[in-house]
């Protein structure tokens, strides 16, 4: 079951009009919700990250939280899977005819929810492999918009060359991965790009933050290069289905030869225990 414009409905019979701005310019934003034991982590997080991105781009949010926490909590109990990842779109609707500008429209919400598989503390601490390359995105990185496609061509990218994230980077200073944030550990202390145009914000990453301080870790929200990189500690990558992920490999090359240290762990305890909360 998905859940489209106001109803809830099998995902084979959900369709929209070929005269959606979201189909036809990419025009809509979302959100990607983790569930953990039933409950949606972080919604209000969410949901105000979502604002940012409909003032953005000039959509009236639909809803308030209160819909939205009933719409959700409807969706995901379709399932017995307890982890699931809600994914949440919406676009500025259907016009008449194909134009670039905008006129109010009614904007088509879609959401459905997938189980999600976290990897295991095991899994994760065995370290991941990147590659890097030139942030080709537009100037507005901050809004989680629906056009993707320097996004896409990056994750093919990553296949290609058999790694888990392509770390980009501007002015050789490091933004964010094609789909996560991206932090240094040097010296006990994690550098992370400030919030910009130039990244998005990541729930995830401000719960990177708030465990490395609980864990004692000096945060630096500074850029960093490549070069600062493979003169490291150990290199992480974030996001709402990846958690808190070590990268020892980028461009073939071991960061401080492959080490996930006793931070990363203590940093990634902290974080299971806020899931739990
Ligand atoms: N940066 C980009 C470009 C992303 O696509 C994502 C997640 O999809 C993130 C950062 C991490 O955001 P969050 O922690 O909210 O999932």
């Amino acid at each position: 079951m998905v859940y489209l414009n106001g109803d809830f409905i099998a995902k084979n019979k959900a369709s929209i009009s070929i005269m959606d701005r979201g189909f036809l310019f990419g025009d809509g934003v979302y959100e990607v919700i983790p569930v953990y034991n039933g409950k949606i982590f972080r919604l209000q997080a969410h949901l105000d990250r979502l604002q940012k991105s409909l003032d953005s781009i000039q959509i009236t949010n639909p809803y308030k939280t209160k819909k939205y926490l009933d719409i959700l909590t409807q969706l995901i109990s379709f399932s017995s899977v307890k982890d699931q990842s809600i994914y949440l779109q919406i676009t500025r609707g259907a016009d008449t005819q194909r134009k670039h500008i905008f006129d109010a429209l009614i904007p088509t919400i879609y959401i459905e929810s997938n189980p999600l598989i976290s990897k295991t503390k095991q899994e994760l601490s065995k370290g991941f492999s990147a590659i890097s390359a030139q942030d080709i995105r537009w100037s507005r990185c901050d809004i989680k918009s629906i056009s993707l496609l320097a996004n896409i061509l990056y994750a093919q990218d990553a296949k290609k060359h058999n790694v888990e994230e392509v770390i980009l980077h501007r002015n050789n200073q490091i933004t964010e991965g094609a789909t996560s944030n991206v932090f240094m550990l040097k010296d006990n202390a994690l550098f992370t790009h400030p919030t910009s145009n130039h990244i998005l914000s990541g729930i995830t990453r401000d719960l990177v933050l708030e465990s490395a301080h609980a864990c004692g870790l000096k945060i630096q929200e500074t850029s960093f290069s490549l070069d600062d990189v493979f003169a490291s500690d150990e290199l992480w990558i974030s996001s709402s289905t990846r958690e808190i992920m070590p990268i020892t490999m980028l461009d073939n090359k071991l960061i401080n030869q492959g080490k996930v240290s006793a931070t990363w762990q203590c940093v990634y305890k902290h974080y299971q225990q806020l899931k739990n909360d």
